[in-house]
C-alpha cells in the first residue's frame, strides 16, 4: 500500500526557506500530509512554532533536522561539498544534542565572516550586521546572496552562487563540519532516528554506499526525495534499510510546498507512519 500522507523533509525561513513554519505546516495540510516533519538546517529553532502549527491543523509533527556533514566517501562522477544527515526526534532533543547543534551553528558566523573578506577583496564591501539580519535562525549563503542582489552586485540569487559565492566560486569558504558518524552518536544518544538525506546526491554506487550506511548506523535512507528518479528510488528501497521520503520544500517556485510524494508503506520506517 501506499500513501502521499507522509513528508519528513521541509524548510523554514529558520535555515534557507521562504516562509514560517506555520505556512510550510498550512501547506502540508492543505496537500493533504498528516504526518510532517521541519528539517531546517542546523537548527532546531522552528520546532515550537511547527509543533503549536500542526496542532492546530490537526496533522502529527515530527521534529526534524538536516544537519549538514563532512563528506563522507570520495565519488567518482558527484563533488559535494558535504553530505546531509536527517534526524528525527521522537521525544524531542535532549540539552546535549541542542548544545551540540548550536556550537555546529556557530562556526557559521566565522565562515560567513570570510566569505564577505573575500568579496571585499574584490571590492565588494558588506557588512555582516546586514547579512545577519535577515537570518531568523543559522545565517547561510542564501542569505548573503539575497544582500548581493540589494546592493546590485548581482541582478539575482542564482547570479551570486554562479558567480561568487557558490561552490566553486571565488568567495566561497567551507567551514568545519563534523563527520557523518559523529552526528548519528549524537542523534542516537538523545533518542533520535537518522536518515541519509537524498542518498542520490553523493555519487557513491548503492553497492558500496549501503554496506557503509550501515556501518555507520544510520537507520533510513532517504529513497524517496524529490530529486530522485523512479528507478532510483526503487533501487533503494530494496536495499534493506526502511526509507524515508522527502519533498524537501523550501516553499519557492519549484516545489512550493510539502507532500504529493508517494512512498510504500512497507518500507517506510514504522515511525512515521500515518
Ligand atoms: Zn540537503
Ligand atoms: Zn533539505
Amino acid at each position: 500500500m501506499w500513501t502521499e500522507a507522509v513528508d519528513l523533509h521541509s524548510h523554514s525561513h529558520h535555515s534557507d526557506g521562504m516562509w514560517s513554519p506555520t505556512e510550510m505546516a498550512t501547506r502540508a495540510h492543505d496537500n493533504g500530509v498528516k504526518v510532517w516533519a521541519l528539517t531546517d538546517h542546523d537548527t532546531i529553532d522552528g520546532w515550537a512554532e511547527a509543533s503549536s502549527a500542526c496542532d492546530s491543523l490537526g496533522i502529527r509533527f515530527v521534529a526534524g533536522v538536516e544537519i549538514t556533514c563532512s563528506v563522507e566517501m570520495a565519488s567518482s562522477t558527484h563533488n559535494p561539498t558535504s553530505w546531509h544527515l536527517l534526524a528525527y526526534f521522537p521525544n524531542g532533543a535532549d540539552e546535549k544534542f541542542s548544545t551540540w547543534l548550536e556550537s555546529l551553528k556557530d562556526s557559521r558566523i566565522p565562515r560567513m565572516k570570510k566569505m564577505l573578506e573575500a568579496l571585499s577583496e574584490f571590492g565588494h564591501d558588506i557588512e555582516f550586521e546586514e547579512v545577519f539580519s535577515l537570518a531568523e535562525g543559522s545565517v547561510g549563503r542564501p542569505h548573503l546572496a539575497r544582500v548581493m542582489v540589494a546592493h546590485g552586485i548581482v541582478d539575482n540569487v542564482r547570479q551570486a552562487f554562479d558567480e561568487w559565492i557558490g561552490d566553486e566560486g571565488p568567495a566561497f569558504r567551507s567551514r568545519p563540519l563534523p563527520s557523518i558518524s559523529e552526528a548519528v552518536e549524537m542523534v542516537h544518544a538523545s533518542g533520535g532516528i537518522t536518515s541519509l538525506a537524498h542518498a542520490g546526491y553523493y555519487g557513491i554506487p548503492l553497492d558500496v554506499l549501503l554496506p557503509h550506511l550501515k556501518v555507520l548506523r544510520i537507520d533510513c535512507i532517504e529513497a524517496f526525495h524529490n530529486s530522485h528518479p523512479d528507478s532510483m528510488r526503487f533501487a533503494m528501497m530494496t536495499q534493506g534499510l526502511p526509507v524515508t521520503v522527502g519533498g524537501d520544500s523550501h516553499g519557492t517556485e519549484n516545489r512550493p510546498s510539502p507532500g504529493r510524494m508517494p512512498v510504500p508503506l512497507n518500507h517506510l520506517h514504522p515511525y512515521f507512519h500515518p
